[in-house]
């Protein structure tokens, strides 16, 4: 110590300084540069370390010396049990460790972990937050600790202690201080670990649900395509020859289930390239010709719903290798959908332009328009703005995944523009000269 003045008078008039002095804040500030470099160092593992493990191994290591401590370890809450744990330890106390929990109360961990607080405790014998069966169990007497909660986005996930300083010294704010740091570092690495896992929870659940959907969509359409075909069949036979009596009823019937059948087609449509057995029938065909047959099967429905249905054509009749009904299954799809979504004096146009080699279909409408947030989805199988419970138009959500893979059969592709409250435009392009058909070598709606 400084004969003239004690060390903090010596900070407060550095003029002042003896020789000793001088020497110890020299050594104080080397200690610190030291102190910055390594848990420089730890922040660098959070990308380096190769797994949780060693990362939080490196964490109490450096919190066991840099705090002069004889031990440190990390617990973590276990929802479970609703205890902590010992996530990480020194490796001469982790067989005795592992198994035990730490309860929330009656522990110096449990202490700061309820009230998110760092705790440092200079003499556990007039303490009683310390947890002695720990002790006991590891045949090794704690005299003070310093703990500090790990916090990840405003809630504690578990506690970091560092146990005993050395020499008989009293735990100071700077240890508290550094060990808040390596807390830190180890909240960010539990939360790393914890977000990856559940990206892959979320990955297997996406996947079993694609997997679910192409299964149900099998055999949907392969159970409901027999007896409904029976059905339609039978009530159209009655309809004929039953006479007037029961005409109401059988029209019911057949209507009903022709757009079941519609469905089915559907789904059917969706398995057949699902399982690649889908084949693309090229002849020379008019894509004036597939809108104008478009146009006309929804004029009467256009018209009774007061929606202005046409075309914008041009003079050239666009000609190209394509499979007709596949191009008008698309094209369906989309204006009845276009048709479905617009109100009651609204308008639906179909374009037809030449675009750099490429046939440009684009079907626009001023109806409801899809949120910015649902637009990345429309695609996908059965995927519908509404939910089943708020519905107020019908569908599978299945059109437009229907669409998009007859437009991928020739080797074209599809996209929509849209804004809310202001209409929709679906445009597909596809080669005016078409090469190979497109080759499906596997589910071409699983990503
Ligand atoms: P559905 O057969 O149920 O209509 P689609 O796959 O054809 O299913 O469409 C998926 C969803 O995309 C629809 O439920 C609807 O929410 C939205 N959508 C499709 N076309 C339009 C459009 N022209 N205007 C507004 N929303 C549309």
């Amino acid at each position: 110590m400084c004969e003239l003045v004690n060390l903090s008078d010596c900070s407060e008039m550095p003029i002042l300084l003896c020789s000793q002095c001088c020497i110890m804040r020299s050594m104080a500030t080397n200690e610190r540069i030291d102190h910055l470099e390594r848990l420089l160092e730890v922040v660098r593992g959070l990308t380096t370390a190769p797994d949780l493990e060693s990362f939080l191994q490196t964490v109490i290591n450096e919190a066991t010396e840099l705090t002069n401590s004889e031990l440190s370890s990390i617990l973590e809450y276990d929802e479970t049990a609703e205890e902590l744990r010992f996530l990480a330890m020194h490796w001469f106390q982790r067989d005795l460790l592992r198994p035990m929990g730490v309860p929330l109360e009656g522990s110096a961990a449990g202490w700061v972990y309820r009230r998110g607080q760092p705790l440092m405790i200079q003499d556990t014998k007039m303490d009683q937050r310390h947890f002695k069966v720990v002790d006991r169990v590891t045949r090794h007497e704690t005299h003070s600790l310093v703990a500090v909660p790990l916090m990840v986005r405003g809630e504690v996930v578990g506690v970091l202690e560092a146990l005993n300083k050395k020499d008989n010294a009293h735990y100071t704010e700077e240890d508290l201080t550094i060990l808040e740091t390596l807390g830190a570092l180890a909240a960010q690495a539990m939360q790393n670990v914890a977000l990856q896992r559940k990206v892959r929870a979320t990955a297997i659940e996406l996947a079993e649900l694609e997997r679910l959907k192409t299964d149900f969509i099998a055999i949907a359409s392969h159970e409901l395509r027999t007896p409904l075909g029976l059905i339609l069949g039978h009530a159209t036979f009655l309809r004929e020859t039953a006479g007037a009596d029961y005409a109401e009823q059988l029209d019911t019937i057949i209507r009903n289930a022709t757009k079941l059948k519609e469905i089915v087609e559907n789904l059917s449509d969706v398995d057949n390239v699902q399982t690649g057995a889908a084949r693309v029938r090229n002849q020379k065909v008019s894509l004036v010709k597939i809108v104008e047959d478009v146009i006309l099967t929804f004029q009467d429905e256009a018209n009774a719903r007061n929606i202005t249905l046409k075309s914008e054509l041009g003079d050239s009749p666009f000609y190209l290798d394509a499979d007709e009904v596949k191009l008008g299954i698309a094209l369906s799809n989309l204006v009845k959908n276009a048709l479905q979504f617009t109100e009651s004096g609204g308008h639906v146009t179909v374009k037809v332009q030449e675009d750099a080699g490429h046939f440009k279909v684009s079907v626009a409408d001023d109806g409801i328009g899809i949120s910015a947030k649902d637009l990345p989805r429309v695609f996908e199988r059965f995927f519908q703005v509404e939910t089943h419970l708020t519905r107020r138009y019908g569908g599978m959500g299945l059109g437009l995944a229907v669409a998009k893979a007859m437009i991928e059969l020739h080797n074209g592709r599809i996209w929509v523009e849209s804004e809310e409250g202001k209409g929709s435009t679906f445009t597909f392009l596809i080669p005016a000269e078409q090469t190979q058909p497109f080759a499906l070598s596997s589910n071409p709606f699983v990503e």
